[in-house]
C-alpha cells in the first residue's frame, strides 16, 4: 500500500490479465507442487494454481509466475515532490508508473482501488520502452509508485536497469516490506526511495496492516547503507498512531542513521475501510515539532497553510520553498546554497538544468 495519492492522469485500458510471460525470482519449489515465495515478509506458501497474498504472484506447476509482469495501472508525469521526495532533484518531474496488488492490507489505503484489487484497467509496458517514454517526456527519473512496486520486483529491477542504461535515475515509493535479498537487489539499482514507516507499534503493523516493522526498519537501514537517497513518510491516523511517543521513536530511529533524513508527516483522509475523521492539521503540526527535536528536516503533508521551506543550515537562507506542488528553488544552485555556497544535503541536478 502506498499512502501517496494516485495521479488521475493514468492512461489504462481494459484489464486483461496477461498470459504468463515471466517467472519469478525469490521462491523455492516444494514437494507436491507447492512453492514458497521469499520476496516479502509474508513468505506465502502457494498451493498449485493459487495466488499469494499480494494477488500478483501465482504458483503454476510448482513455479511462481508473474501474470501481471509489466502491467501498469497508471502512467503519469508528476512533480518529484508528490512522491514525496523533497531533497532529491527538487523542482523536477518524474515519470511515474503504478501497478496492481500489494502485500499489505492497510484499511486506510489511499490507493485501495489498485492496491487491493487486480481489476483496474492496465496497459502493458516493457522496460526499454518505459525508459524511452521517460526520456521523451524530458523526465530525469522514473518513479515506481502509487501501488506497491515491491511485489513486481522483477519488472521493476528490469526497468531500473534499462533506465540506468540511458542515464535516468530510479525512484521507489514503497512500504519497505521486502525480504533481505529483494531489498538488496532493488536498492542496488535505486537512486532515491521514500519508505512508509506507518507506525512504531509492531502489533498494529502485523495485525492491522499485515506488515512487519522490523522488515521495514531493515529496508530503511539497507537503503541508507547503500547510499540510496532516503526519505520517509508517516501517515497519521487519529487514534492509531498520532501519539508523540510513536513519532518520537520513528524520528529517533532515523536520527540514529542520520539527522539529515527527511521525514514527511502526513494527514490521513477517510478512505477504504476507515471512517475515522481526517487528521486535524494541528495534530500534524504538533507531531512535526516532536520529530524536529531529533531530525533537521521534517515536513507536514496534506495540510494547507504556510509554504514548506528548506533553509540553509549555514546562513539560514531559503533554499527551496514549496506551496502545493509549486516549487521555488531559486535559493539552490547545483546542490549548494545560492547565497553562501554551502553544500546542502540534497541530491540536485546540475545548475544549468534550471
Ligand atoms: S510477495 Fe506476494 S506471494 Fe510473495 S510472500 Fe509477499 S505477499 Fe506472498
Amino acid at each position: 500500500m502506498s499512502s501517496r495519492k494516485k495521479s488521475s492522469g493514468g492512461i489504462g485500458r481494459n484489464a486483461v490479465p496477461a498470459t504468463p510471460t515471466a517467472v519469478a525470482r525469490y521462491f523455492d519449489r516444494l514437494p507436491g507442487g507447492f512453492a514458497r515465495c521469499a520476496l516479502c515478509h509474508r513468505r506465502c506458501l502457494l498451493s498449485p494454481g493459487s495466488f499469494g497474498a499480494c494477488r500478483v504472484r501465482r504458483n503454476a506447476g510448482g513455479t511462481l509466475e508473474l501474470p501481471f509482469y509489466g502491467m501498469a495501472s497508471a502512467v503519469s508525469i508528476d512533480p518529484i515532490e508528490k512522491k514525496p521526495l523533497y531533497h532529491f532533484l527538487p523542482g523536477s518531474s518524474t515519470y511515474s508508473v503504478g501497478y496492481v496488488g500489494c502485500n499489505l492490507r492497510c484499511p486506510f489505503c489511499q490507493n485501495f482501488s489498485i492496491s487491493q484489487s487486480t481489476d483496474a484497467p492496465v496497459q502493458r509496458l516493457d522496460p526499454a520502452g518505459l525508459a524511452e517514454s521517460a526520456l521523451r517526456a524530458s523526465c530525469p527519473s522514473i518513479s515506481h509508485t502509487y501501488s506497491e512496486p515491491i511485489v513486481h520486483a522483477e519488472f521493476v529491477e528490469a526497468s531500473m536497469r534499462a533506465a540506468r542504461a540511458v542515464g535516468l535515475k530510479n525512484v521507489l515509493v514503497t512500504n519497505g516490506c521486502a525480504g533481505a535479498d529483494a531489498a538488496s537487489s532493488l536498492l542496488s539499482l535505486c537512486d532515491a526511495v521514500n519508505v512508509d514507516i506507518k507506525c512504531w507499534d509492531a502489533d498494529f503493523y502485523h495485525d492491522e496492516l499485515g506488515g512487519d516493522l522490523e522488515t521495514v526498519k531493515a529496508f530503511a537501514e539497507t537503503a541508507f547503507r547503500f547510499g540510496t537517497h532516503l526519505e520517509v513518510t508517516t501517515l497519521i491516523v487519529p487514534g492509531k498512531n498520532d501519539d508523540d511517543a510513536q513519532v518520537d521513536s520513528i524520528a529517533a530511529f532515523l536520527a540514529s542513521l542520520s539527522p539529515d533524513i527527511p521525514l514527511h508527516i502526513s494527514a490521513y483522509r477517510p478512505m477504504y475501510r476507515y471512517a475515522v475523521p481526517a487528521t486535524p492539521p494541528r495534530t500534524v503540526r504538533r507531531l512535526v515539532e516532536t520529530a524536529k527535536r531529533r531530525l533537521r528536516y521534517v515536513y507536514a503533508g496534506n495540510v494547507s497553510g504556510a509554504p514548506s521551506i528548506t533553509e540553509c543550515r549555514d546562513c539560514g537562507s531559503v533554499l527551496v520553498s514549496r506551496r502545493g506542488y509549486a516549487v521555488d528553488r531559486s535559493g539552490l544552485a547545483g546542490g549548494r546554497c545560492a547565497s553562501c555556497g554551502a553544500v546542502v544535503p540534497m541530491v540536485d541536478l546540475p545548475k544549468e538544468i534550471f
